[in-house]
């Protein structure tokens, strides 16, 4: 559904405007409700930027490349040993929006540098920022390849539109990421554990302090290379979910990806840390429903009432972000067709009783950055939750996470699979 609203804002003015319309009309309402697939067309100022031009967007074919001199370039690093997101690779995209001089100007790859801001820039007042997380793969033919992209493009849009910043053409670009991908190639590690992380990022620069829509923003991009994203490689993690924090609110952007939802997330993240524990289990409401597992979503597999196995995860109500791998986990599950996979709310309540029942078979985070991260035990009050992962003979995250890296790497042939030129 969100697609296709999307589709339409991207293509038609008339339907922008009468959307825009609704908008005022069903205020109220909107406020009420986690509107979470309808907020492709919720904020006025992008739809009124949008009616006054449709079609407005950068072109790949636009693209001005400068490569840095040999001197400039970096030496590679090992493969083995990478942290996640400390070493950036020699070139990076830049694609400026102004307004005044009609909206998207030309793409340029260039060779990696600062960003010189006025100070006064709303990216850095008001938080007007969101990002994306997506992955260049060296496949064990050689191949490089991104997974799943139009789904991050998608995305992308989605908390443009919500941040108040100028949307564009996904597939654009996407192509011009695959070049600056294809520019800095031997940047791709050449291992099946390790990958080039790709950030796309769209920042508000208009030098105001007004809280209004953006006339000037900067989408760019830098790529580096990354390793297994948790230290502790495979093992599972402990959580902590403590009731008095959350991330999301109904309503509110936590199905985005907008910098403004991280930065309250880290103290939280240190707390857990402190306690003696890896991640933050993110819950909700007064009926404590599990949203997220630290910057992933999250899988419960375990006997339901019907002594069926079960895959759930919480659906897409607004408080959840809808990750790439998430849907990927779902579409391959269900096309096994060898237990239940549904997608609902999952309460604290509902987990102590599977425990206490001995129902429970898995817990796992699933996100681009570690494609699935199994946990170990949630800490919650004086409770110990344990998942008894290794007692599986062949577990739910091992074969998803076998068969997520066969595609990524072009160990079989699969349309998510997206090869650059
Ligand atoms: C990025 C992210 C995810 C995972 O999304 P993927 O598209 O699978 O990488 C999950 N939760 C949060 C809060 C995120 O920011």
């Amino acid at each position: 559904m969100v697609r296709s609203r999307l589709h339409q804002l991207a293509l038609s003015p008339k339907f922008v405007s009468h959307q825009f319309r609704c908008i005022h009309s069903e205020e109220r309402k909107w406020q009420s409700v986690a509107a979470a697939t309808a907020a492709a067309a919720t904020t006025a100022c992008a739809a009124a930027q949008e009616n006054l031009q449709p079609m407005n967007t950068f072109k790949y074919s636009d693209t001005i490349v400068r490569l840095a001199e040999p001197h400039q370039l970096h030496p590679k690093p090992d493969a083995a040993g990478l942290q996640f997101g400390k070493l950036f690779t020699d070139h990076m995209l830049k694609i400026e929006y102004h307004k005044r001089l009609g909206g998207w100007q030309k793409p340029v790859i260039l060779p990696f540098e600062n960003i010189v801001l006025h100070p006064a820039a709303k990216v850095l007042h008001y938080a007007v920022e969101l990002f994306e997380g997506m992955k260049a793969y060296r496949g064990v033919d050689g191949q490089i390849r991104l997974f799943r992209p139009d789904m991050n493009m998608e995305r992308m849009n989605r908390s443009a539109v919500r941040a108040g910043l100028p949307p564009f053409s996904g597939p654009e670009l996407i192509k011009c990421l695959s070049r600056l991908v294809s520019v800095d190639q031997e940047w791709v590690p050449h291992s099946e554990s390790s990958s080039l992380y790709i950030r796309p990022t769209l920042i508000g620069i208009d030098p105001s302090l007004g809280i209004a829509c953006t006339e000037s923003a900067l989408l760019y991009a830098i790529l580096s290379p990354v390793g297994a994203y948790f230290s502790s490689g495979f093992q599972p993690v402990t959580l902590m979910a403590d009731p008095q924090y959350t991330r999301a609110f109904p309503g509110g952007c936590g199905d985005r990806k907008m910098g403004s939802n991280y930065a309250p997330t880290i103290h939280v993240q240190r707390e857990a840390m402190q306690r003696g524990f890896q991640q933050v289990l993110w819950l909700y409401g007064p009926d404590e429903q599990l949203t997220e597992v630290g910057t992933m979503n999250i899988f419960l597999y375990f006997i339901n009432d019907n002594g069926e196995r079960e895959l759930v995860t919480p659906n897409l109500d607004g408080l959840i972000l809808p990750g790439v791998t998430r849907m990927s986990i779902l579409e391959l599950t269900r096309g096994w067709n060898e237990f239940k996979v549904t997608e609902r709310k999952i309460t604290m309540s509902e987990v102590i009783r599977l425990q206490n029942e001995n129902r429970l078979l898995e817990m796992f985070g699933a996100g681009t950055a570690c494609i699935v991260s199994p946990v170990a035990s949630i800490h919650y009050k004086n409770l110990v939750i344990k998942f008894p992962m290794e007692e599986q003979e062949n577990p739910i995250y091992r074969r998803l996470e076998r068969a997520l890296t066969s595609i990524q790497y072009g160990r079989v042939d699969h349309p998510w699979a997206v090869a650059i030129s």
